[in-house]
């Protein structure tokens, strides 16, 4: 009886398994198919000046709109669109959409200095320099407002084809930030190496501060790191009023979270962009 219960659990847990992993395929096969459907739309989170209060940039963040599932999450998709190579179209089209909308907000009169995109790793193609350039030509931006987001972990599997396309980029006058900076290597060689703009202090250090010594310590160091190296710094994931007022004392200028807002559609960027930032 005993062994007739365990198998029954056991297919049970293969069909669960089963179901699962069929979803995922599912979910594969979608993906392939979501550019020419049009299904990705950008999210913008606005980025603010701590001491100001102003919008003073914004990080576009990739959404899949699914038909059946609705929104999914990129965490949920980039590494399938990274093991298949499709993060290089669905890379493009995000260099694309981002400067397009950039164009937009100019010629509606809403100003935004710097719009972000995030990079990962499998994308920085030799053609990848080539198309942010070209595109950022064809609509007519200053280099300077588009930011490169990448994790420490890119810079790391550091080759000389890499290093190529970041000098192209860098030439052309593309910023770079380091996102979820502190979560990666704690080997800092590669800021000496790679001219970087930013450094985005990782969420998870903004959690428990202000209270917990231990965090409250590494905020402060990033900070310190950033300043000492001329370096600006962006604190992500600021949740609640105190972190924000623990982030400005410590003289960090940069920060995003829910606390101001979360990413928005585009309309209702546009429209917080109208009522903050009129030209
Ligand atoms: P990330 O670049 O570190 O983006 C920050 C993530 O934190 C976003 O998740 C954002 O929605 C979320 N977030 C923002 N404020 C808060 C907050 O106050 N609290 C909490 N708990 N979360 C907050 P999202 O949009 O799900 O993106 C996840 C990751 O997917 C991004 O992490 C980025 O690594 C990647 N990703 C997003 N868009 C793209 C893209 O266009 N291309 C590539 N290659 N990766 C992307
Ligand atoms: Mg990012
Ligand atoms: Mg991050
Ligand atoms: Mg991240």
């Amino acid at each position: 009886y005993r062994a007739k219960q365990g198998n029954h659990a056991h297919l049970f847990y293969s069909h669960e398994m089963n179901r699962r992993s069929l979803e995922r395929l599912k979910l594969e096969t979608d993906l392939r198919f979501a550019l020419e459907r049009h299904e990705f739309e950008l999210f913008y989170q606005p980025q603010l000046n701590l001491a100001s209060g102003h919008i003073v940039g914004a990080e576009a963040l990739l959404r899949w709109k699914h038909p059946v599932k609705g929104y999914v999450s990129p965490a949920d998709f980039i590494p399938f669109a990274e093991e298949t190579g499709l993060i290089v179209p669905i890379g493009a089209w995000v260099v694309e959409e981002a400067l397009r909308q950039l164009r937009a907000w100019d010629e509606a009169g809403l100003y935004i200095q710097r719009l972000a995109i995030n990079v990962s790793g499998l994308q920085f193609r030799p053609l990848f320099a080539e198309t942010v350039t070209q595109l950022l030509a064809q609509h007519g931006i200053p280099p300077g407002r588009l930011e490169i987001e990448m994790t420490e972990t890119v810079l790391m599997r550091n080759n000389e084809r890499l290093e190529a396309m970041l000098s192209t980029l860098r030439e052309a006058g593309c910023s770079f930030a380091l996102d979820d900076f502190g979560t990666g290597y704690s080997n800092l060689a590669y800021l000496q190496q790679f001219s970087i703009d930013y450094l985005k202090i990782d969420r998870s250090f903004i959690r428990n501060v202000p209270g917990t010594r231990r965090d409250e310590a590494i905020v402060r160091s990033i900070i310190d790191i950033a300043d000492n190296l001329g370096l600006g710094v962006i604190a992500e994931g600021v949740e609640t009023a105190e972190q924000a007022d623990f982030l400005r004392g410590l003289g960090c200028q940069l920060a995003q979270g829910f606390h101001f807002h979360p990413p928005l559609p585009e309309m209702q960027f546009t429209s917080l962009l109208a009522v903050k930032n009129p030209l």
